[in-house]
């Protein structure tokens, strides 16, 4: 061979051009590695989700003539990195040249960047995944100003031509978050669709994990549910458009812990199968436009509200994880407690938390509103360090990849950005919870109640949260109906319910 060329376990690309001809030269390397299982602890699902997709596209490859190189783990667990491995390799097939897709996070950015042998010509390339390419971020954002996710998807409508009727947005309207807020009734509870799973078998891959000592998290499955293949992800895209797109935007905030199926409800489950690369956001994008335009049952709320987190938030977190090298460290509230044990139990009273995280033990999946308004909202009251919450959320769920997790946790979820990405933290009491999802009915804690022995432990943290932060928030003019409320409550109020936070913090691992 003259070429090797590196793919890692999120560039399963396979309309990139690299692929368009076949190159009797250039060998293809796909690695299991020991460093992509240890930089965080993950959940096992999503360790298997990945090595079975990456085994799957090496196999995919050599089927159609190319010459791809799989390793696992049993291959590589004596190089500590991939510059160990690629070095090895290079000097076995005297290569000359070393070409890579540019990896999505900084980790494996600068780790591939420091990459040089002698004698060999190194060279990088995109991997054609994205909307927005990278050269293009500064002209939609800007480092540590507020960038608003909304301007930025406007631009992203009218320029790729999405839900356009001329230069104005389909509808009249760019944005209809306001019909995507009910809540599941009794009746709508049985129409829930049944979701897709899959059934890959990883027995191999759980056998090499516990060979290898490789520690995880969550409920091991040997038959996968998660879309390991573009074929697979293509008919969960289907699925999702024929039965879940209809009711998509109508039910995108609510939950329930009263259906088999609400750790789906009407979410496309797609997030794994667009990080790994496996479907591009171009193809989901256009399969749902051309479900709406087809289907008299999907109107422009549903379609509009799906495009708005792929074309919109999607590609809005990637541009403000790359425009913020510092992300990582900011922590705008200087919150330090650690998290609490029931985080990798789903051992709590909380019915709200206790619901998200064991469903998220079960499935390495947890849809948006369980991660920042269960999860992350607990959080954010309870002062969680930053470190610790982005260590979860990036071990836990299958799509976690640090590019989008990072700023939705950090920023979205703990605001610890002081708000580069959200307007206002999304705090929010027992209120919420209620309002938006049926946790509350059957819960050991009263929703209702600010201070007695059972009420909600969100109640007084929230009021907590506001009292505490109010020089930072306070002149925000989001909050300021908040702090009007706060601040005509009696000081014995105000006392009772600080008190009752303070009990509260100091029992947290008992919730
Ligand atoms: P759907 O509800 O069907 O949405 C369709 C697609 O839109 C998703 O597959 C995803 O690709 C995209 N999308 C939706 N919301 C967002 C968002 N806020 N940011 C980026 N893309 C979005 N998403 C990840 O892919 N990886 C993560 O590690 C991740 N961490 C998160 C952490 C927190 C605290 C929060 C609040 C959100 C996080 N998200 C993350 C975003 C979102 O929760 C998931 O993308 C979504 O739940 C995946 O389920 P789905 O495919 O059924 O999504």
């Amino acid at each position: 061979y003259k070429t090797i060329r590196l793919i890692l376990g999120d560039q399963l690309n396979a309309g990139h051009s690299w692929f368009k001809s076949i190159d009797e030269d250039c060998l293809y390397v796909i690695a299991e590695m020991l460093q992509e299982t240890e930089y965080v602890k993950h959940h096992v699902q999503k360790v298997c989700a990945f090595f079975h997709a990456m085994e799957g596209f090496a196999e995919a490859l050599n089927q159609a003539g190319h010459h791809c190189l799989y390793l696992t783990l049993d291959d590589t667990t004596k190089y500590s990195s991939f510059n160990d491995l690629l070095k090895e390799l290079i000097n076995k097939y005297s290569v000359s040249y070393f070409e890579y897709q540019l990896p999505d996070e900084f980790r494996l950015r600068n780790q591939i960047a420091d990459f040089q042998v002698s004698g060999v010509d190194v060279s990088s390339c995109s991997t054609e995944h994205f909307l927005l390419p990278e050269e293009d971020f500064p002209k939609y954002f800007t480092a540590d100003k507020h960038n608003r996710m909304e301007s930025f998807y406007r631009k992203m409508r009218k320029r790729f031509d999405v839900l356009m009727v001329e230069d104005k947005p389909e509808g009249g309207q760019w944005n209809f978050d306001q019909k995507n807020r009910n809540k599941f009734k009794a009746l709508d509870l049985k129409d829930i669709p049944e979701p897709l799973i899959f059934s890959n078998d990883v027995s191999d891959i759980l056998k090499r994990l516990q060979k290898h000592r490789v520690k995880t998290i969550g409920k091991a499955e040997s038959n996968l549910l998660w879309p390991t293949s573009r074929k697979q992800a293509k008919e969960l895209l289907d699925y999702f458009c024929q039965h879940c797109l209809p009711r998509f935007g109508y039910f995108q905030d609510a939950m329930t812990c009263n259906s088999e199926h609400k750790w789906s409800l009407y979410h496309s489950r797609l997030s794994f199968a667009l990080n790994a690369k496996l479907i591009s956001p171009k193809l989901v994008i256009d399969n749902a436009v051309q479900a709406y335009r087809s289907n008299d049952d999907i109107d422009i709320p549903q379609v509009e509200g799906f495009v708005r987190q792929i074309l919109g938030w999607r590609e809005f977190v990637r541009g403000i994880y790359w425009t913020h090298p510092e992300y990582h460290q900011k922590n705008y509230f200087k919150a330090n407690r650690k998290l609490p044990a029931y985080f990798w139990t789903g051992n709590t009273k909380m019915r709200c938390l206790s619901e998200a995280i064991n469903q998220s033990l079960d499935y390495a999946f947890a849809h948006h509103i369980q991660r920042l308004m269960v999860t992350g909202n607990f959080c954010l009251l309870t002062e969680i360090d930053p470190d610790d919450v982005d260590d979860w959320y990036l071990g836990i769920y299958v799509d976690a990849i640090e590019w989008v997790e990072l700023p939705n946790t950090r920023g979205m979820s703990q605001f610890a950005d002081g708000g580069i990405i959200a307007t206002k933290p999304y705090a929010a009491s027992a209120n919420y919870v209620h309002k938006m999802s049926d946790y509350c009915t059957g819960c050991d804690y009263s929703h209702s109640d600010k201070t007695g022995e059972q009420a909600c432990p969100l109640n007084s943290l929230y009021w907590r949260f506001i009292e505490k932060n109010a020089e930072k928030l306070s002149q925000n003019p989001r909050m300021a109906m908040i702090y009007n409320v706060w601040n005509k409550k009696s000081s014995d109020e105000k006392d009772a319910i600080l008190n009752k936070a303070a009990s509260v913090l100091r029992r947290i691992e008992e919730l």
